[in-house]
Parts: C-alpha cells; structure tokens; sequence
C-alpha cells in the first residue's frame, strides 16, 4: 500500500519585522507549501489518509467538488494521476472554454469533469445526488468539497508534530474548516486562531461539528477571525494586494489572496494592535494554494 510522496519538509522559518521587536513578539511561518509542488500544503495532509482508504478499499477513481479555481480539485487530480486513480471533478457552474488554468491543469492531470449549476451544486451532499452520480460513473470513492472528512481532519492533526520551538498560538486560514479542526485537535493546550476566508461566521459551528464528529471536546482554545475577509470567498481589495507583495519582497515567500495572504495580513493587523502579549511566540501555516493566484490574474486583470 503506497501513500501520496511528500517532495519536500515544511520547514518552520521565522519572520522578522522591526515592529515584531517593538511588540516582542515572535511569528514562524511553517511552509506546509513546500510539501509537494502541485498537491500543496494542507491539500496534501487532506488528501493523505483519502488516498490510503481508497486504495485499501480498491478503488480505481476518485470523485470530488469543487469551484472551477478551487486549490482542491487541482490537488486532488495532481494527486490521483500520481497515485494511478482516475479522477472526476463535478465542477460549480458551466463549462467556460478555453478552460482556466486550474482546470486545465486538472485536465492534463486526467481528470473528468462534469459541470453543475450552482443551484444543482447546493444538493451535492444529498443522497439523491450522490446517486445520480453513481449511476453515471459506477463505483468510486467519494471526498468531499474542500477534501474536508474525518480523514482529512486526522492528516491535519500530524501538521503541528513536527514544530520544534515553543509557541503560544497556532494561526491557520479557514476555508471550510477541515485544517483547523484537525490543529485544534492535535493541540489541546495551545491557542488556535481561523481567519475565515469566507464571509459570515457560520464556520464555527461548522468547526464544532467536525471536532465533535470526530471525537475531540476540547473546544474552547480557539475562535476563528472574520475580520479579515476583504469582502468575501476569492475577493480581493488593492490593501490586500498591496501586503502581498511587500511580503513578498521583504521576506522573499509568495502568499495567495484567497487564504494565506489574508491571514496574514490579520495576524500582522492583531500584532500591531497589541492583540498578543509581550512574549508571544506564534506559529502560522502557509497553506499553499499558490496556483489559485494565476485565476485571480485572470479574473481581477491584477499583477503579483
Ligand atoms: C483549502 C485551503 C484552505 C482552507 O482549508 P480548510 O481545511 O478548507 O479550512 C486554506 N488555505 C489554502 C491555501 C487552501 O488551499
């Protein structure tokens, strides 16, 4: 039984800025981007023990959700053509041609697609819909939009053993609440703060749920920030553009709009407003999901 190859360590690397010294504060930033090229960060925790389960249970395909610019179904059909899968996308809304970059990749990668109106797309976790798409594709195993089931929460829970300095809080972006729901678990004592990408603050209960389901009451070390979603799910503002790429000039690491770039435009926000006490030391995960920045190039017309 093979697993899904990790290319690279997601080294923890520090991140210096005059006005940390002034707050006495410390942030690491754990590159979970670096773990595979194109099944990145936290796609690959996700994605990990799927992947052992559907070849343990025989599958020949893997079926999944997605938007058409979603860092998921990139990973997913990266990763199922590495590991002899074949691979269906059912993709929000209708075929665009030429296909964006992320699809077209999935293309290239072997996966089929099949494209659903947004109204149809709501049902998707019905049993008459699964169904349906038993009956048109026969047998495979299913991963939910996101990658997020208990699987995935438990290859989330492996992403803090490996940080090897003493930290007081553990930051992550929220998409749909699969990654931190496994940090959450895997740290019973330390502090973990979300930063939504999404609008609205239903993700909390979202996140109770997946901690309860999959077992884990400790539940009062962490909230998620939905202060930081500049307007919304794959919205942009010039601010957040702006932060991007002095990050990127200053530290030499590329962030995403879409999540890691918002979350740490909040955690630089919260730091500079003294949300953190003299002497913290936090840690926060780059997610990856850097192919999701050719897309917003696309769609907004904005240079990285
Ligand atoms: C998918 C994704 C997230 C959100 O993860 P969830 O487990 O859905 O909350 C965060 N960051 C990046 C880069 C992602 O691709």
């Amino acid at each position: 039984m093979y697993m899904l190859k990790q290319q690279g360590k997601a080294i923890l690397q520090e991140i210096n800025e005059d006005f940390f010294i002034e707050k006495e504060v410390r942030l690491f930033l754990k590159r979970e981007d670096l773990l595979h090229d194109k099944v990145s960060g936290n796609k690959w925790r996700k994605l990990k023990y799927n992947l052992e389960a559907a070849k343990k249970e025989g599958h020949k395909t893997l079926l999944t959700f997605g938007g058409a610019y979603s860092n998921h179904i990139y990973a997913t059909a990266a990763a199922a053509k590495e590991m002899g899968f074949s691979s269906i996308g059912i993709i929000r809304g209708e075929r665009i041609t030429p296909l964006n970059p992320t699809l077209s990749f999935a293309e290239e990668m072997g996966m089929k697609f099949h494209f659903v109106s947004r109204t149809m797309y709501r049902e998707k976790s019905e049993p008459f819909f699964i169904d349906n798409l038993h009956n048109e594709f026969g047998n495979f195993y299913l991963i939910p939009e996101g990658g997020t089931n208990n699987l995935a929460i438990k290859g989330c829970t492996e992403i803090a053993d490996e940080i090897d300095v003493p930290f007081d809080y553990l930051c992550t972006s929220v998409g749909t609440g699969g990654t931190i729901s496994g940090v959450i678990a895997s740290l019973p004592s330390t502090k973990v703060i979300g930063f939504s990408a999404l609008k609205g603050d239903f993700l909390n209960n979202e996140v109770k749920t997946f901690l309860k389901n999959y077992g884990c009451n400790h539940s009062e070390n962490w909230n998620i920030n939905t202060q930081y979603h500049f307007g919304g799910y794959a919205k942009v503002q010039p601010s957040l553009i702006d932060f991007i790429n002095a990050f990127k000039l200053q530290q030499g690491i590329q962030l995403d709009p879409i999540y890691t770039g918002k979350m740490m435009y909040g955690i630089y926000d919260l730091i500079k407003q003294g949300y953190f006490k003299k002497g913290t030391t936090i840690v926060a995960l780059h997610t990856g999901g850097l192919q999701g920045i050719e897309g917003i190039k696309e769609r907004y017309g904005i240079a990285f």
